[in-house]
């Protein structure tokens, strides 16, 4: 079975991005249960379940995992956090500095860099007393808007909008509020300008179930209303994840303007 190299890009992170590289070992492999990567371009699609992957920053390799899942033609990874190097390692002991990212490692290498890791110190985690909930780390924002891209076929929603520079990932329950829900793809909607404003101000909300627009009808001037009426279509779903009655409800109830 392949061993690939996972660089970590700090890229898409922002201001999430860990500040120390124990902080990001953490983030990446600490406690147990099954977290979820999002891919930044390049290295899409080149995980398969079953696959073990190493974590590399900086010239340093974190720990590894394994993968239990790869969603979204690839951009997301799930895995399962199996060892964390304490200290990280240098890579460059175990293979060519600034090798490939597409670098896979042979079971022999793999074999070197664990014993080179301090032996106390790499215990895999243990598989009892695992949670099997999902945790989620952050998510570059450029993977979010690939994925909703993706499976809302680079349209909006609701109005059928195709330029890529006039959509918007937008979160339902959005992500300063919501940290459990940041980036699942069932909390992203691929809107226009217009209609994400819209549904981020709670002039718009979407029925759960149904996905019935509705519109706050007093919040909106009427000349605003009726334009609005007019370009909004049937919500059109996506490939695979649509939107969640939960977090639909939580829309409804703590954003939106109209009626309920
Ligand atoms: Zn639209």
């Amino acid at each position: 079975m392949a061993i690939k190299l996972i660089s970590v890009s700090e890229d898409y992170w922002g201001d999430d991005f860990p500040e120390s590289m124990p902080a990001l070992a953490q983030v990446l492999l600490g406690t147990g249960g099954q977290k979820e990567y999002n891919f930044t371009g390049k290295q899409r699609a080149l995980c398969r379940a079953g696959m073990t992957v190493v974590f590399r920053y900086d010239g340093y390799l974190l720990g590894e995992g394994e993968v239990v899942d790869v969603r979204d033609d690839g951009w997301q990874m799930i895995y399962r956090p199996t060892r964390v190097y304490r200290p990280p390692v240098r890579g460059s002991n175990f293979f060519k500095a600034g090798a490939s990212i597409y670098y896979e490692f042979t079971s022999a290498q793999l074999a070197k860099i664990r014993a080179g890791v301090e032996a106390e110190s790499s215990d895999p985690y243990p598989k009892t007393g695992e949670k099997p909930g999902m945790t989620t780390h952050r998510i570059g924002q450029d993977a979010v808007r690939k994925s909703a891209l993706s499976r809302y076929k680079n349209r909006c929603c609701l109005c059928g909008v195709d330029d890529p520079r006039l959509l918007v990932a937008g979160h339902i329950r959005g992500w300063a509020r919501g940290e459990k829900q940041r980036g699942q793809p069932e909390n992203v909607v691929l809107m226009c300008l217009l209609h994400d404003g819209m549904f981020g101000k709670g002039l718009m909300s979407l029925k759960p179930t149904t996905y019935q627009p509705e519109f706050a009808e007093k919040a909106l001037p009427v000349r605003t209303l009726k334009l609005a009426r007019k370009i909004t279509r049937a919500f059109r779903g996506p490939t695979r994840s649509p939107p969640s009655d939960e977090l639909l409800r939580w829309h409804r109830k703590h954003v939106f303007l109209g009626d309920e």
